[in-house]
C-alpha cells in the first residue's frame, strides 16, 4: 500500500453542480482552508452535515492531480440527512471536511500484473479517480479494466469519457453491463457478476470491488473460485 498522508480539517465552497439524472449528481467544491488537498486515488471525504456532529462520507471522483478542488458523485435515492444536506447547498456554501480518508487505494507493490475493477451504480466513483490517475498521470501499462453494472443504459453518465480514455489507452477497457437493458442493447446484459464470468480473470491481477453488497460478495466467491487469493481482492462498501 502506498504511504497515506493523514487527514487534516478543510473548509470548501460548493464550485458547481450537475444533475445528471435521477441516478447521479455531481458536486463541485473549491477550497478555501487549506486550500490544496493531497490524496490518494480511491479515497474519500468525511463531511461535517449538522451542527450535532453528524457526517457523511463520500469518495473523491476527480483526480488527485486537481488539488485545488475536488468532486463528488452522489446517488441521490437514499434521500436521508447527507443527500439533503449536499442538495440543500447554494453555490458558494462553505462545507467543513475531514480528508484524505480511507485505505481502498492501487495496492503499489509490484505484484498485481492487471487491474480489475467492477462497480455497480455509483460505486464507479472512486474508480474514476484511480483510472484517471493510473492512465493520466502514471502512464501505468498494466491492462486496466472496468466493469460497471447499472440498471438501465439512461442512467449512464461519463461513458464518453471512458470510451474515449480507451481509445487514447489501448491498455484500458470499458465493459458497461446493463441489468434491463432494451433488445438494441450491443454489450452484455444482466449482473455484473455474470458478464465478469464471461472474461479472463487472471490469478495475478488486482481486483477492486465498490457498489451493492451483493455484488461484492458474488463477485468476491467467483474470483475465489478462480483461484484470486483474497489480498488481491480489494472491497469498499458504501454503507
Ligand atoms: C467510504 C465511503 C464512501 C462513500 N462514497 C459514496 C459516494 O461516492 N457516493 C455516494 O452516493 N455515497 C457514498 N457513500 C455513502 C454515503 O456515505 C451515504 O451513506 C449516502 O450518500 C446516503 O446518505 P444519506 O444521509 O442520504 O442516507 P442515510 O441516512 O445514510 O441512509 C438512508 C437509508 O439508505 C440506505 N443507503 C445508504 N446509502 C445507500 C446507497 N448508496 N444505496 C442504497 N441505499 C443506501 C441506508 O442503509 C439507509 O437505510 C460512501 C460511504 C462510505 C462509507
Amino acid at each position: 500500500m502506498p504511504t497515506l498522508l493523514p487527514p487534516k480539517q478543510y473548509t470548501a465552497k460548493l464550485a458547481d453542480k450537475t444533475v445528471y439524472n435521477p441516478k447521479f449528481e455531481r458536486y463541485s467544491f473549491e477550497l478555501t482552508e487549506p486550500n490544496k488537498l493531497e490524496f490518494t486515488a480511491g479515497q474519500y471525504v468525511s463531511m461535517a452535515i449538522t451542527n450535532e456532529g453528524h457526517r457523511r462520507s463520500w469518495s473523491i471522483a476527480s483526480s488527485p492531480e486537481v488539488d485545488h478542488g475536488f468532486e463528488l458523485l452522489i446517488d441521490p435515492k437514499p434521500m436521508g440527512i447527507g443527500t439533503k444536506y449536499l442538495q440543500n447547498l447554494k453555490l458558494g456554501d462553505e462545507v467543513k471536511l475531514l480528508a484524505p480518508l480511507g485505505q481502498f487505494v492501487i495496492d503499489d507493490s509490484g505484484v498485481e500484473q492487471a487491474i480489475v475493477f467492477v462497480a455497480t451504480g455509483v460505486g464507479v466513483t472512486p474508480f474514476r479517480a484511480m483510472i484517471l490517475d493510473l492512465l493520466q498521470l502514471k502512464n501505468d501499462k498494466r491492462e486496466i479494466t472496468l466493469h460497471w453494472g447499472l440498471r438501465h443504459v439512461e442512467e449512464m453518465i461519463w461513458q464518453d469519457e471512458f470510451q474515449e480514455l480507451a481509445q487514447n489507452y489501448k491498455n484500458f477497457h470499458f465493459h458497461p453491463v446493463i441489468s434491463k437493458a432494451s433488445p438494441e442493447w450491443p454489450l452484455c446484459r444482466g449482473r455484473v457478476t455474470d458478464c465478469l464470468s464471461i472474461h479472463e480473470l487472471p490469478a495475478n491481477a488486482g481486483y477492486y470491488l465498490c457498489g451493492r453488497e451483493t455484488m461484492i460478495e458474488d463477485v468476491t466467491n467467483l474470483l475465489t473460485t478462480k483461484s484470486v487469493a483474497r489480498e488481491r481482492i480489494h472491497r469498499e462498501k458504501f454503507y
